[in-house]
């Protein structure tokens, strides 16, 4: 769309134009230009987002909608919207943003690995709905710092995750930024009404499982920024990070675990409930917890965990277990599993059992490796880091 600043001369031409009505609808009376002075004034009955945090804020837009129409089969609250588009299939629709400054840096973030990233972290959520990716829409903010060869740097990492993943790019929006960059995904994708896995589905005793391993990707950003740091100060040095590939591998090349949702098919079981794990595994367990009903154990020393994400952890003085924990970014699927399917997942490459769920009100538990019990916490993201 083409974006059109309207002066003072204009909205009152607007108004003349005899559409005082529609607009008067949408204002409440108002005329817009003294509703923007009063949004950008503390006036008495200002709440600041941070207050009710992301999930309070979208809790509250979700309240303010019902679901009228008989094709949404789920609406807002998991990893994809449900629609009944056709007699064999759901299809899955899910949109996401990423913000220069708040998603990625481009310091140290190559465009081509920030197309691939994007559309990867896309493509997870149409897996945690245990469903298949089959198109993507763009849409791109962009300031005048970036040229067509950036763009076209952006777009070869995107076109690599349109063909690792084998969807396609069916359109999408460019527009003027005022800074920095934008990107705006939507994904589409479908899933069988009998193979669908919603954040809602865990009962008591189903077994807790991850895919591959956590907390890499936190401590891959740990290192590029210090590594960001250190350039700040010293221009003249070159990081040296070919000693940590597998951390900066999963940080800046993450990808979908499609894979699992294949084997899970094959091996015939259909997950009770799935998210996949981008704001830390402790926060997703939450999600599953509110949406399902149940509560959790998640053991410390089952947490899987790559050998230098271990080493690095230490390294910089952390404990492995809350990077894994609280680290985001990793894309991996967490699902839970009915004790009897269990034996037909248990093979699986990349599977891992990491607790169980139990009767609402036992309690959210982290048990440590000396077997202490801790309540688990849940950190994830914090709208109070977005400054205007
Ligand atoms: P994910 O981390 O899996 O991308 P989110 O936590 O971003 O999921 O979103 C959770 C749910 O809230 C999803 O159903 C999403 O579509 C919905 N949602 C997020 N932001 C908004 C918004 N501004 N308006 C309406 N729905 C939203
Ligand atoms: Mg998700």
């Amino acid at each position: 769309m083409l974006a059109k600043i309207y002066t003072e001369a204009a909205f009152e031409n607007l108004f003349r134009l005899n559409r005082t009505v529609e607009i008067s609808c949408l204002s409440d009376g108002a005329a817009p230009a003294l509703y923007l002075r009063a949004m950008d004034q503390d006036g008495g009955n200002r709440t600041e987002i941070g207050e009710l945090g992301e999930f309070g804020l979208i809790d509250r837009i979700a309240s303010q909608f019902q679901q009228p129409h008989a094709a949404v089969v789920r609406g807002i609250g998991d990893d994809a919207a449900v629609l009944q588009t056709g007699a064999d299939h759901y299809l899955l629709w899910s949109t996401d943003t990423l913000a220069e400054g708040i998603h990625f840096d481009l310091a140290y973030m190559p465009l081509r690995h920030l197309g691939f990233k994007a559309v990867a972290s896309n493509v997870s959520d149409i897996c945690a709905m245990n469903g298949k990716a089959t198109a993507i829409t763009i849409g791109l903010g962009l300031s005048n710092r970036f040229s067509v060869e950036a763009v076209d740097e952006l777009y070869s990492g995107i076109r690599l995750a349109c063909d690792r993943y084998g969807i396609a790019l069916v359109g999408g929006d460019t527009t003027a930024s005022p800074k920095g960059l934008v990107i705006h995904i939507g994904i589409v994708g479908q899933v069988a009404p009998d193979r669908i896995a919603y954040r809602s589905g865990a009962k008591p005793g189903d077994i807790l499982c991850v895919s591959g391993d956590l907390g890499a990707a936190y401590l891959g950003l740990q290192i590029l920024e210090r590594e960001k740091r250190i350039f700040l100060q010293h221009p003249e040095m070159q990081p040296d990070l070919s000693k940590f590939p597998y951390l900066i591998e999963r940080q800046l090349k993450p990808e979908a675990r499609v894979k699992m949702v294949e084997a899970l098919e094959k091996a015939g079981v259909v997950p009770s409930s799935m998210i996949d794990i981008s704001d830390g595994l402790s926060s997703e367990v939450f999600h599953l917890h509110r949406h399902s009903g149940v509560d959790f154990s998640v053991f410390e020393e089952k947490l899987p965990l790559d050998q230098s994400t271990y080493d690095q952890a230490l390294a910089f003085n952390l404990d492995p277990g809350t990077c894994a924990l609280n680290g985001g970014e990793d894309y991996e699927l967490l699902f839970t599993v009915r004790q009897e399917d269990w034996e037909k997942v248990v093979d699986l490459e990349g599977i891992t059992a990491i607790g169980y769920a139990t009767e609402a009100g036992m309690g959210m538990h982290y048990i440590s490796k000396a077997g202490n019990v801790h309540p688990l916490k849940a950190l994830g993201w914090q709208y109070g880091n977005a400054q205007d």
